[in-house]
C-alpha cells in the first residue's frame, strides 16, 4: 500500500508554518487519541499516521529531507518507531503529548550490517526540458564513512561489546500475563551491541553527513513520475554493506500553454468568431517553435486540429513522436461600440430572414428541447 503524504495526513499545505503544523496536529491528535476512541482500529491507525507525520514535519531537518526524498527518508524513521514502540499499546502512545513540545531527535540508525537505504530525490523540470532532454547537477545530502574512526564507530583503543541487556541477541523475552513475548531490546535497539566509547565525530554511527554533487542525465521524452536510478549513490552501507541506490524522480512543472498526455500535447486555441465564421490562417505555438493551422469556414468551438508529430518524442523509441492537439475555443467579442452592435443586429436580421440554416447546432438543439418537452 502506498504511504500517504505527511502533509495530507495533517491536512496542511506544503508551505505550512511550524505553528500551523503544530495546530493541525494537536487538533487531529485530540480527535483520534486512543483514550477517546477505545477499540477503534481506524482511529488507532489514524493516530499512528498522525504521530509519524508530525514527528517528521515538526523537525526542520527531517522535514527538509522529507520534502526532498519523500518516504524513503521516513522508512528509516518508522523502523526506529517499531523499536521504540515495544512497550505495548499504552506505552506506544504514552509519550504523544510530550512530543508536541519536545523534539525527540533522530534516534541512532539501526545497526544491522546491511545495504544502505535507497534514497529518492525529487527533481522539478520544465516541459521543454522533458522534451529536449537535459544534463544537470544535483546536490544531495548523504552519508560518508566517518573519517575519524574510519567507520569503526568507537574511539581508538576501544571496541564494540555485547549488549548486556540482551546478551548480544538483540531481543529479549518478556512475560506478559500468560504470554511470553519476544521484543526488540530497548537498550541496543536490536543491534546486540554496546558502545561505551563512541567515536566523538560520528557519535558511534560510523558515518557522517556530507553533501555530494551528482550528474544526472535526463533522457528526451521523460514523463512525470518516471525515475532514474543512480546505482550505488544511495546511503552508504552499514558496516561494510553495499551502498543503496539513488532514485531521481522527475516532476514536470505545469506548462502555461500545453497539457501533456503521454507523448501527446494538448492546447486550447482561441480564435476570433469572425475567423471561425470566415476561415483563415492561425499561428499556433509548438514546444519547439511555431506552426500554422488553416481554419476552415464555419469552424465551431470544440473542434480539434491535430498536428502530427508535434508532440513529444517517445522516451523509449527515438522514431516515435506524439501529436499536438489544438482545441478550438471561439471567442465572442466584448466591449462593442454602438455602431458595431448595429452591424451585428443587421447581420442577425439578415440571418433570420433566411431561416435557421446558418446555425445547424442551435437548430438541432432547439429541436431536441422541443422533443424533450412534448
Ligand atoms: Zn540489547
Ligand atoms: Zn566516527
Amino acid at each position: 500500500m502506498a504511504k500517504k503524504d505527511f502533509y495530507d495526513i495533517l491536512g496542511v499545505t506544503r508551505d505550512a508554518s511550524d505553528q500551523d503544523i503544530k495546530k493541525a496536529y494537536r487538533k487531529l491528535a485530540m480527535k483520534y487519541h486512543p483514550d477517546r476512541n477505545p477499540n477503534n482500529k481506524d482511529a488507532e491507525e489514524k493516530f499512528k499516521e498522525l504521530k509519524e507525520a508530525y514527528e517528521v514535519l515538526e523537525d526542520k531537518e527531517k522535514r527538509a529531507a522529507y520534502d526532498r526524498f519523500g518516504h524513503s527518508w521516513s522508512e528509516q524513521q518508522s523502523m526506529n518507531h517499531a523499536y521504540s514502540n515495544s512497550g505495548g499499546f499504552a506505552d506506544a502512545f504514552g509519550d504523544i503529548f510530550g512530543d508536541i513540545f519536545g523534539s525527540s531527535g533522530m534516534r541512532g540508525s539501526s545497526n544491522s550490517r546491511n545495504r544502505g537505504s535507497d534514497l529518492k530525490y525529487k527533481l522539478d523540470i520544465t516541459l521543454e526540458q522533458a522534451s529536449a532532454g537535459l544534463n544537470t547537477d544535483i546536490n544531495i545530502p548523504g552519508w560518508d564513512i566517518c573519517g575519524k574512526c574510519e567507520g569503526k564507530r568507537v574511539k581508538e583503543g576501544s571496541s564494540i561489546k555485547k549488549c548486556r541487556a540482551c546478551n548480544g541477541n538483540g531481543s529479549v523475552r518478556m512475560q506478559q500475563g500468560f504470554f511470553s513475548v519476544q521484543q526488540t531490546c530497548s537498550v541496543c535497539h536490536g543491534s546486540g551491541e554496546e558502545i561505551t566509547d563512541p567515536c566523538s565525530a560520528c557519535k558511534g554511527v560510523g558515518r557522517v553527513r556530507c553533501n555530494k554533487t551528482l550528474q544526472v542525465s535526463i533522457p528526451v521524452g521523460i514523463d512525470d513520475g518516471m525515475r532514474i536510478r543512480l546505482s550505488g549513490n544511495g546511503d552508504i552501507g552499514i558496516n561494510g554493506g553495499e551502498p543503496g541506490d539513488l532514485y531521481v524522480e522527475i516532476h514536470i512543472k505545469p506548462h502555461k500553454i500545453f497539457k501533456r498526455d503521454g507523448d501527446d500535447l494538448h492546447c486550447e486555441l482561441t480564435i476570433p468568431f469572425t475567423c471561425a465564421a470566415l476561415g483563415g490562417s492561425i499561428q499556433v505555438p509548438t514546444l519547439n517553435g511555431k506552426a500554422e493551422i488553416s481554419i476552415p469556414e464555419g469552424t465551431q468551438s470544440g473542434k480539434t486540429f491535430r498536428l502530427k508529430g508535434k508532440g513529444i518524442r517517445n522516451v523509449r523509441s527515438s522514431s516515435h513522436y506524439g501529436d499536438l492537439y489544438c482545441h478550438v475555443a471561439v471567442e465572442i467579442p466584448v466591449k462593442l461600440k454602438e455602431e458595431q452592435k448595429n452591424i451585428l443586429r443587421q447581420f442577425e436580421q439578415s440571418l433570420r430572414d433566411e431561416g435557421g440554416h446558418h446555425s445547424p447546432q442551435s437548430k438541432s438543439w432547439t429541436d431536441r428541447v422541443k422533443e424533450f418537452f412534448s
